[in-house]
């Protein structure tokens, strides 16, 4: 069915019915979605700690897991990113075994260069020659970037509120930029059209099953990254819940192959209260979100929609997870605090993630000795402007001695 080894093919998550490794993303009986399904047998014939270990340094050392062919990598390689121990935010909101996965220095600063060295992997494999995705805005970043690298023509689309910086950050690379006058939400409901009518590969629609299997390298790399162990809770942003739902399952994965001891590993999730559709369904106990209309500062995890939603309410459910938001202003402090106490500058979906982390370590849902690793997933430039008035502006003065010690000075004052 499938020329790689590993993989059977694709199969539908909810009715189980089976098809063949091609673009496709729902199930023709019960359209629900599908999921790339690998044999497990190959895997452990050939998956192992040094194999893994003895790969290049970044997400391809597991390319053995993932459902391409990975000595035909094409764009940028991504991943591998530091694994930081964050004491200095661990004591700020009490929490004694704190690390940061800084996904911040990918490629294009966000952690979508995984899924979409995949996709685009992928997208070639079948023999497109154009790629495109609807975009909250790092995935056209990402696209655009991978793209021109590839040689491919990439069209992107993106709500046209973005921030500017995310779309001068997609311009760059030489696009085609389409700017839509409606929610992240609209843009996915045209270019799941558009995928149909023009035959192009859009990364998170008709390739999406590939895609989404880049982020299990986020669970991966933190559990090589700690000595192959996983952790006992970990906390990661949402927006359409993909890459929560396949951090668990990256951990699930090496702990079927026996990479990693089989502990359990709690799962929590992070919304913008502006935007928060899985968290609003996880704490009314329901299985599905009703969809929303997004109003947040932190644009990159604005699906008012989501399509990972029942499964992330799952994982919360199974793992003792939990899931909660952060306002604006809450969002704003986490940007702060991170940087403040760690050095790393986050845009609003870290901002998000550490606002989170520290509602449920305060609140006694993460325990201060649990060993827990908390995502950011985007890079602060990106989304500077949402600081703009929130910072301390600093001393402004003529080029002497004399000037400087009296701003100084001032400065003491004000203190006093
Ligand atoms: C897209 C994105 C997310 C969330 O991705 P989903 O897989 O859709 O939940 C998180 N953080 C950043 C920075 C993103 O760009
Ligand atoms: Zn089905």
């Amino acid at each position: 069915m499938s020329s790689l080894p590993h993989i059977l093919g694709l199969r539908c998550r909810e009715c189980g019915a089976r098809y063949p490794e091609e673009p496709r993303y729902v199930c023709d009986e019960c359209f629900g979605p599908v999921e790339v399904e690998y044999d497990y047998d190959v895997w452990r014939d050939t998956v192992t700690r040094e194999r893994i270990a003895s790969g290049p340094w970044n997400m391809w050392r597991y390319a053995d897991l993932l459902p391409v062919d990975g000595q035909r990598a094409v764009g940028i390689p991504s991943g591998f990113t530091p694994l930081l121990r964050a004491d200095r935010l661990g004591q700020a909101i009490g929490l004694k075994h704190l690390y940061i996965k800084n996904d911040t220095v990918n490629p294009t600063f966000s952690f979508k260069d995984r899924v979409v060295s995949v996709a685009i992997t992928k997208a070639v494999e079948f023999g497109f020659d154009t790629i495109g995705c609807p975009s909250t805005g790092n995935l056209a970043n990402s696209v655009a970037a991978h793209a021109a690298r590839a040689g491919m023509r990439a069209f992107v689309f993106v709500p046209s509120d973005l921030e500017a910086a995310k779309i001068s950050a997609a311009l760059v690379y030489g696009p085609t930029l389409v700017s839509v006058d409606g929610t992240y939400d609209d843009v996915n409901r045209l270019c799941a059209m558009l995928a149909d009518e023009y035959g192009w590969a859009f990364v998170n629609v008709n390739v999406r099953p590939y895609y989404s299997e880049g982020g299990k390298t986020l669970g991966y790399e933190v559990a090589e990254q700690l000595g192959w162990r996983a952790p006992d809770h970990v906390v990661a942003p949402m927006a359409s819940g993909s890459v929560l739902v396949k951090i668990k399952k990256g951990l699930d994965e090496f702990k079927t192959l026996g990479l990693i001891d089989d502990r359990p590993t709690r799962i929590s999730g992070a919304q913008a209260a502006g935007c928060a559709p899985i968290v609003t369904a996880f704490k009314a106990g329901a299985d599905f979100a009703e969809p929303v209309k997004p109003n947040t500062i932190a644009k990159s995890l604005a699906i008012g929609s989501p399509a990972d939603a029942p499964y992330a309410l799952r994982i919360f459910r199974d793992t003792g997870g939990h899931a909660d938001a952060a306002t604006d202003d809450e969002i704003i402090a986490g940007i702060r605090l991170l940087a403040e106490t760690e050095g790393i500058f986050a845009e609003t979906a870290g901002g998000v993630t550490v606002a989170v982390l520290k509602k449920l370590a305060q609140s006694g849902r993460i325990a201060p000795d649990e060993l827990t690793v908390a995502y950011i997933t985007g890079a602060g430039l990106k989304t500077a402007v949402v600081l703009d008035g929130h910072l301390d502006a600093g001393l402004h003065i003529k080029p002497t001695l004399r000037s400087f010690e009296a701003a100084l000075d001032a400065t003491h004052q004000l203190q006093i």
